[in-house]
């Protein structure tokens, strides 16, 4: 809906302002990144990761000139739909909502920020606006594009709403590709921090990959007391500090190219155009084949997979027994069962409004208030200590 403009702040200042404040924001301390929050006080979680991708973000935004507003507030709330347990949580939830439209964390970062939020007295959600909507949603599958698209409020242009471009096959912003690159340099980085900080893989075990091993050559060529026993973890860091840098910089000038190529004179012209903001094609490669071994080494290993195994039981319990019980949930999620809106469902399908309202509570919990309510509805222990 539209709202008077703010009058110290440019409205894309005013959404991040809104994403900092919500609760979902503050709930992503205590989600998961890969570990879980209880392994360790050092791990990422989504709320240091977000932040990670908003400076990466508005660091390559500002070379490029683009709006770093724009980059900030699609940072931080790209990944505020996340369930507890990461990955392993929304495949769970997924699971019990298959027949009922299904789960995805993308679509449900929107759901957060477009209806969830409860704080403004004339709207649900933060009332964001067209573009940082449209970057939150990084993908989106053509049947629920259709289902969005029947909802979205009717803008100035006539362009459609942000379903759109899944529709017609285009991109999103400059910004909102600048957010999906930053994402994907910034994970990269720190699981392989966090990788060999958990034990679970080796530093040496990553210097055959090009974008490690080249500049964890280079940093031990500049200071080559940084291969000593002890200064490993300071070696890692510099590395990766590298890693970083060289990533952001060939972020800028592949982008500078394409966009001096594409010269798109107005946003119209670039959601037309391929993706502008990009790797050069050999770091493309080189982070594909980094991610492919994270893949493999980190995310599959046996620990993570059985740790991951214990999550998605945790949900399907939680999301049994609220089925079973609604008015465990809490008294906002219960209000929503006795009091229907369209947005939870189709009216006249009980379960699937049910299904929704529960997976929409499961899915804002964190990763400790997840464990306290299985043991407290179950009186099992499947993850950990419940304190
Ligand atoms: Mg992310």
């Amino acid at each position: 809906m539209a709202e008077p403009l703010a009058t110290t702040r440019t409205d894309y200042q005013r959404d991040r302002d809104r994403i900092v404040h919500s609760t979902a924001f503050r709930r992503l301390v205590y989600k998961t990144q890969v570990f879980l929050n209880h392994e360790g006080d050092l791990f990422r979680t989504r709320l240091t990761h977000s932040l990670e991708v908003a400076q990466l973000g508005r660091s390559i935004a500002r070379s490029l000139g683009l709006n770093e507003d724009l980059v900030e507030a699609i940072a931080l709330a790209h990944d505020l739909g996340h369930t507890p347990f990461g990955h392993a949580g929304q495949d769970a939830l997924h699971g019990q909502m298959a027949a009922f439209g299904g789960f995805e964390h993308n679509q449900q970062s929107l759901r957060v920020v477009d209806l969830l939020e409860e704080r403004y007295p004339e709207f649900n959600g933060l009332n964001l606006t067209f573009e940082t909507r449209e970057g939150v949603l990084k993908h989106c599958s053509r049947h629920q594009a259709e289902i969005l698209e029947r909802n979205e409020p009717v803008y100035a242009d006539g362009g459609g709403g942000i379903g759109q471009r899944f529709l017609n096959r285009t991109q999103p912003s400059l910004e909102a590709q600048l957010c999906n690159l930053a994402d994907e340099i910034a994970y990269n980085a720190h699981d392989i921090d966090d990788g060999i900080r958990s034990g679970l893989i080796r530093m040496d075990a990553l210097m055959g990959l090009s974008l490690f091993g080249t500049y964890a050559d280079a940093a031990a060529r500049a200071h080559p007391h940084l291969t000593a026993p002890t200064q490993s973890r300071r070696w890692m860091y510099e590395t990766i500090r590298r890693m970083l840098s060289e990533q952001v910089f060939d972020v800028i000038d592949a982008t500078r190219l394409a966009l001096a190529d594409a010269a798109p004179a107005h946003v119209h012209a670039v959601r037309q155009a391929p993706p502008l903001v990009q790797f050069s094609a050999a770091m493309r490669e080189r982070s594909g084949e980094l991610k492919k071994f994270l893949m493999a080494a980190l995310y599959r290993h046996p620990q993570v997979v059985d740790t991951m195994a214990h999550a998605k039981q945790v949900i399907r319990d939680l999301f049994e027994a609220y089925c079973n019980q609604p008015l465990e949930m809490q008294s906002g999620f219960v209000a929503r069962w006795a009091q229907p809106r369209p947005e939870d469902g189709v009216p006249g399908d009980e379960d699937g409004r049910l299904r929704r309202i529960v997976a929409d509570y499961i899915a804002g919990m964190t990763d400790r208030f997840a464990l306290r309510e299985h043991h407290r509805l179950t009186g099992k222990t499947l993850l950990g200590s419940v304190s």
